[in-house]
């Protein structure tokens, strides 16, 4: 999708730091971390949302938790825990409009979320 920042990360035209890559799933640093492992997991296709991707494709969505949870192994929380949140629409503080989820661990969460 043009003028789309993750696609424009999934086309090389914006760097990352890729910590995870398959045929249909980008892994890749988040700029600003809220933990000490602070990733967003994206299948490299354009869906606006988790709904729109679970509409659309439920088997990637499951490669997208897959490669979520393979991360947590190699970065060292699986055991620890971690968090996998999928922002979804303006209250909910989704700011770039390209599924993402935001993987953190490392560091104590709290509940409930602000
Ligand atoms: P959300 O607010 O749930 O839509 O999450 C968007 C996330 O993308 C935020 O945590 C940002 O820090 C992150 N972000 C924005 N631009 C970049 C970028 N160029 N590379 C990596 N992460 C980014
Ligand atoms: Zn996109």
């Amino acid at each position: 999708m043009a003028e789309c920042l993750f696609c424009a990360i999934v086309a090389g035209e914006i760097p990352a730091t890729t910590v995870l890559e398959t045929d249909r799933v980008l892994v890749f640093r988040d700029i600003n971390p809220q933990a000490p492992t602070h990733v967003l997991v994206i299948p490299k296709q354009h869906y606006p949302d988790v709904a729109a991707l679970a509409a659309a494709d439920s088997g990637l969505l499951a490669e997208v938790i897959t490669a979520a949870h393979r991360v947590a192994e190699t970065e060292g929380v699986s055991q620890t825990g971690y968090r996998l949140v999928f922002n979804t629409g303006a209250q909910a503080g989704q700011t770039v409009p390209h599924v993402h989820g935001h993987l953190l661990g490392g560091r104590p969460l709290t509940w409930p979320p602000g």
